[in-house]
């Protein structure tokens, strides 16, 4: 096996006196989709905010293609290329469509993402560039928040619950645009709360229960029963 891309090694992470992961190990390697489940507060969007270098630092090693990111910044990550598509988007609410996109791309990565490649997987977009983003529906403002992090041509891509919130034919759609975005020898991490969705689209799976790694498999072989014990801690 090759060295992984990400590697994660005894990491905690606190909100003030409050402890949100213990000890998480986890390893990513190049060209994998991994599914991160787990139930509400399991501490999935902790893992994804630790990673991307937006809480500060605790306990542990985070480190990405050979390198200790762990004490890094969030800007200092994202051009390494790991980008991260948050919960709730967290759009600009006074730019535009494309003014959002535009700033995903300002790390200045090279790659095959700018805006025309984003406004051929979503063409939608093009038509709305230049309303604000926060006029969009839900799904279309989750195409935005994926379009910005594309913009970054990241080698790794962190979505935080891609599909909360959004209408079934949306989700379809998001995921039948999955396979254009997660390029040849990129990398991606996808919390979903869609147990069977987080499973069809990933090669491994790592579920979280209370700050802690209670599953770690493949996919395609992973029970329905391990998995209901890992989840809830109950069969
Ligand atoms: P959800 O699906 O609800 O988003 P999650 O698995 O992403 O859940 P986290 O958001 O990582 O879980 O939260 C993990 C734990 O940390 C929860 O107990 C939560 O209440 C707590 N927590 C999260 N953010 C904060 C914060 N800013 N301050 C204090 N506690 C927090």
């Amino acid at each position: 096996m090759p060295e992984p891309m990400l590697q994660i090694t005894g990491l905690n992470a606190h909100y003030r006196d409050f402890q949100a992961l213990y000890g998480v190990g986890m390893q990513v390697h190049a060209g994998e989709v991994l599914a991160i489940i787990g139930a509400n507060g399991a501490g999935k969007t902790t893992l994804m905010r630790s990673i991307s270098g937006l809480l500060p630092n605790g306990a542990g090693q985070i480190s990405y293609k050979g390198q200790d990111i762990s004490t890094l910044r969030a800007d200092q990550i994202a051009a390494l290329g790991i980008a991260l598509v948050p919960e709730g988007r967290q759009l600009f609410r006074s730019l535009s469509v494309e003014e959002n996109l535009i700033i995903g791309g300002q790390i200045g990565r090279k790659g095959p993402w700018n805006l025309a490649s984003v406004f051929k997987l979503f063409p939608i977009l093009e038509e709305r560039r230049a309303v604000p983003a926060t006029s969009l529906s839900g799904g279309q403002q989750q195409m935005v928040a994926i379009g910005r992090a594309l913009m970054a041509n990241p080698e790794m891509i962190l979505f935080d619950e891609i599909s909360l919130g959004l209408a079934p034919i949306i989700i379809k759609d998001i995921y039948a645009a999955l396979p254009g975005i997660i390029g040849e020898g990129m990398s991606a991490l996808i919390v979903e709360q869609d147990i069977s969705k987080a499973l069809a689209v990933s090669s491994r799976v790592y579920c979280l229960q209370e700050g802690r790694v209670s599953l770690e498999g493949a996919s395609r072989t992973v029970s329905r029963s391990d998995i209901s014990r890992a989840y809830f801690g109950v069969e």
